[in-house]
């Protein structure tokens, strides 16, 4: 968005006028000086680029090299507010970060310090308490105290599948295997998604800290963090923090002098969807081709390199530290009884604010759309949320007071999968948006599979024929029993959910799909 060119004039012009930017906050700065930093994402993507100005709290919205002159003139040497940058919503004027409804109705655990510390200085962590759940970890506890802990914070898989964090650690901690590993995954690969980007990019050394914690808890002396081919910042940023935490003796041999040693590698994936399925990935970090396995056995007891394997995503991660610094009770006070703590959620499509949001679990879809998210764009009507990404389901307008959680979403044949919220408004055709989704499943099916190679490919040829016009009768039951088929006999969950999308929407719009039928050309 021109974020950089921002900060790059900034600097320039306030150089020009005699003041000294220092790069880092670490200390005050002095007479003459301002403190400045990129920071990692703050989520409000639709308004960027941002600058917050401290001491005053101001944060400006869409803001161009040629405003930077009058920052510099009147809030920087003059510390006054500019409105024509505040944040306006309703005719009202937001001046401060913390009043705008977008941040006001979030509870940021996981995302509490992108957007605030600059992600490549180690420093700024430490300084804001990192690493210090990996020592209470290393000093006051041991495998079993960590495990149990994140067992009672009902901690479960951001990842899609919902399974508790602690009872998968427990199981790889049973294994008699010397040899175990942690591994990430990051490979975020739903359309619409970028919530672990932002974490890998903006905290990465949180994700380090939560990943040696699960090590040190299991007894494993290796994490591999698995990143998609798209993400270089996030890769660049890991490497930066791995080489830190290394030079700080907080990662590596020996670790605080304590014995425990863990070593950190990145893998970077090649765009393939599948490999955010668990075989697939660990098949991909092996230097195999990344496709799904059958199963039993489970990552648990075959992982990586046929050994015992936690395997979590970024967010599941990066909720470590925390709840092993505040304890399970403090994790248990968000979210509701089955599904604690927060969720970070993308919010993308015909919506006001686009961005990255984080609310305790059991938020309702209307809270997120319409006081977080601002609402439909253009004044236009809620039509429904394609929520989960493709293996997701939709929601429609009945569905606006439903708690969002594991269990509340499963009922109605939905489910938070990784966190992906596209929302579409009344002038949005839902075939059309499945077959997106079908043409997106399809692309990346890996083909090991004959019901879901060849069935994925039978659906497109009706969907694309649906939506071009030259859809016939008894299609929609076609695409019914092939969704049906598909789901009960693909090898992997890629395949198992691939029909969702089209079956969520003959279910809540099958009328759309006779209109394009009835209209045939
Ligand atoms: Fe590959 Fe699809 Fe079969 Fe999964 S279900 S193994 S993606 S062909």
């Amino acid at each position: 968005s021109g974020s950089l060119d921002v900060y790059d004039r900034l600097r320039e012009l306030m150089e020009e006028r005699g003041i000294h930017c220092a790069v880092r906050l670490e200390e005050e700065p002095h007479e003459h000086e301002v403190g400045m930093k990129k920071s990692g994402c703050h989520g409000f993507c639709e308004m960027g680029p941002l600058v917050r100005i401290e001491p005053w709290g101001y944060l400006y919205t869409k803001v161009k090299v040629a405003d930077c002159e009058e920052i510099v003139e009147k809030t920087i040497l003059g510390g006054e507010h500019i409105e024509r940058l505040a944040y306006h919503q309703n005719g009202k004027v937001f001046e401060k970060q913390d009043e705008i409804p977008f941040y006001q109705k979030q509870t940021r655990l996981v995302l509490e310090h992108c957007g605030h510390i600059d992600a490549t200085s180690i420093e700024e962590y430490l300084g804001i308490g990192g690493y210090t759940a990996l020592e209470k970890a290393l000093f006051e506890m041991d495998g079993d105290a960590i495990i149990r802990t994140v067992t009672d914070s009902g901690l479960r898989g951001r990842g899609g599948g919902g399974f508790p964090a602690g009872k998968k650690w427990s199981q790889v901690k049973a294994q008699k295997t010397e040899e175990k590993y942690i591994v990430c995954n990051g490979d975020e690969g739903d359309p619409g998604a970028f919530m672990d980007r932002s974490i890998m990019e903006g905290d990465p050394h949180r994700l380090l800290e939560g990943m040696m914690i699960a090590g040190l808890a299991c007894g494993a002396a290796e994490g591999y963090i698995y990143v998609r081919a798209e993400y270089p910042m996030a890769v660049e940023r890991l490497r930066t923090a791995i080489s830190q935490a290394e030079a700080w003796g907080l990662l590596g041999e020996n670790v605080l002098g304590t014995g425990f040693s863990f070593k950190m590698h990145i893998n970077r994936g090649a765009g393939a969807f599948v490999c955010g399925e668990g075989s697939a990935l660990t098949a991909s970090i092996e230097g195999k081709r990344g496709m799904p396995r059958v199963k039993p056995p489970r990552t648990v007891e075959h992982g990586l390199f046929d050994k015992p394997t936690v395997l979590n995503n970024v967010e599941t991660f990066a909720n470590v530290p925390r709840i092993i610094r505040e304890g399970a009770e403090w994790f248990q006070s968000f979210g509701t009884a089955g599904s604690p703590g927060t969720k970070a959620f993308a919010l993308t499509g015909n919506i006001e604010n686009t961005g990255l949001i984080e609310v305790p679990m059991g938020t309702t879809l209307r809270e997120i759309i319409f006081d977080i998210g601002g609402g439909i764009k253009d004044g236009k009507e809620f039509k429904a949320v394609q929520i989960g990404g493709p293996s997701g389901g939709c929601l429609i307008e009945t569905n606006l007071d439903l708690p969002l959680d594991f269990d509340s979403l499963k009922k109605v044949g939905g489910m938070i999968g990784s966190g992906g919220l596209v929302v579409m408004d009344d002038s949005t055709c839902m075939v059309e948006v499945a077959r997106f989704f079908m043409n997106f499943t399809q692309n990346e099916s890996c083909g090991k599979c004959v019901p879901c190679r060849e069935g994925t490919r039978r659906m497109l040829e009706i969907m694309e024929r649906i939506v071009d016009g030259r859809g016939e009768e008894g299609d929609i039951e076609t695409l019914l029993e092939l969704s049906d088929m598909i789901s009960n006999t693909a090898l992997c969950g890629l395949g198992k959910t691939a029909a969702f999308p089209v079956l969520g929407t003959i279910r809540y719009f099958r009328d759309e799909y006779e209109a394009h039928i009835r209209e045939k050309r």
